[in-house]
């Protein structure tokens, strides 16, 4: 070796092991996906952000069907005049699909602090569930992201999700049987220091926007606090707490959470990752979970046929070390049928009240 040292964002290294490994294109059994993002079909939503241009439904249809998804959650309903969207517009340009999308609306938390908040909310809500909404979708955005001067959501200290004045939120889905999908937080490293010991390093040196380590913003440990009191205030409520109940980190908390609190549910979404690390930990979480867990996937209208076979590898397969995009390699669980057939659909059947298609 007479080269200088390799950078660490120039390392790639290769593995050497033979061992068994699978292809899985497609779920053993028809999914349904209650997490994605579909604002780019009637709005600018994601484009910019994500530098794509906007997609033809057909397309993007026809790729979820491929990738065996039977129906998908749109999370990106909003309210009417956000981004341009009207609930009527998120309707109308996904009808021609029948009920392959379940539309989720969101609640505009910014407006709190106006007189009519509580009236507008159930309002909104009430009209939201006649029109055909079947969910109502909280993001991140409420507690830990502000608006700067330009207009651009970063990191900063935004309402808490426990506040009192949210709970008319929560009583109305109650009433109206909407299941609420919450993100409260991200990976527990993007809320540490960005040094030499943090696992995501170098993801946090390319998105500054997703560190939340800093002064005067909550603590993850805070946030957790927020979510179990969420959780215990609001027994009437159905919550599917997204990305691993907010802590694949840390399976034994969410353990004691799903303990506790039987209004609580979670998706798998965007953390394959910290999951297939821990293989021996999530095969029990998961056969001991096996009715609060639902097949998520933070679905865009791109690439999901690349993204997908990943999820399907590790629910399915005793694949070892495979990578997706982190440092660390990944390991399957090999569920078994009847509890993989519950984490692909009928959990969502039950938790989003679908008739039954079997
Ligand atoms: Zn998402």
């Amino acid at each position: 070796m007479n080269e200088r040292p390799l950078y660490l964002h120039e390392y790639h290294p290769k593995p050497e092991l033979v061992v068994e490994s699978h292809q899985v294109l497609t779920p053993k059994f028809p999914a349904i996906d209650v997490h994605g993002h579909f604002g780019a079909l009637y709005s600018d939503l994601w484009l910019e952000e994500m530098n794509q241009k906007r997609p033809n439904p057909d397309d993007v249809v026809a790729m979820f069907k491929r990738c065996g998804i039977k129906r998908i959650v749109n999370l990106d309903g909003f309210w009417d005049g956000f981004m341009g969207i009207t609930r009527e517009k998120v309707l109308e340009t996904l009808k021609p699909y029948g009920d392959f999308f379940i539309n989720f609306v969101s609640v505009n938390t910014n407006a709190v602090n106006e007189p009519d908040f509580e009236k507008s909310v159930r309002e909104h809500l009430v009209s939201s569930k006649a029109m055909g909404f079947k969910g109502i979708k909280l993001f991140k955005h409420v507690s830990i992201m502000v608006l700067d001067r330009e207009g651009k959501f970063v990191p900063g200290r935004n309402i808490r999700i426990d506040d009192p004045r949210l709970k008319v939120i929560w009583d109305t889905a109650a009433e109206l049987s909407m299941p609420v999908l919450i993100h409260i937080a991200d990976p527990v490293a993007f809320f540490r220091p960005v040094d030499r010991h943090n696992e995501r390093y170098e993801e946090l040196l390319h998105h500054p926007e997703w560190q939340f380590g800093k002064p005067g913003l909550y603590t993850f440990e805070e946030l957790m606090e927020m979510q179990e009191n969420l959780l215990s205030s609001n027994p009437n409520t159905t919550f599917i707490v997204a990305h691993a109940g907010s802590y694949p980190e840390n399976l034994g908390f969410v353990g004691k959470c799903l303990d506790k609190y039987p209004n609580m549910y979670i998706d798998i979404a965007e953390r394959i990752n910290e999951l297939g690390r821990q293989p021996y930990t999530c095969r029990k979480f998961f056969y001991k979970y096996q009715d609060r867990i639902l097949f998520g996937s933070d679905a865009f209208p791109w690439s999901m046929d690349w993204r997908y076979p990943v999820y399907y590898r590790f629910l399915e397969t005793w694949d070892e070390y495979f990578f997706q995009y982190s440092r660390w390699g990944l390991y399957g669980i090999g569920l078994e049928d009847d509890i993989l057939k519950k984490i692909y659909y009928k959990n969502a059947e039950k938790v989003l009240m679908l008739e039954g298609d079997e």
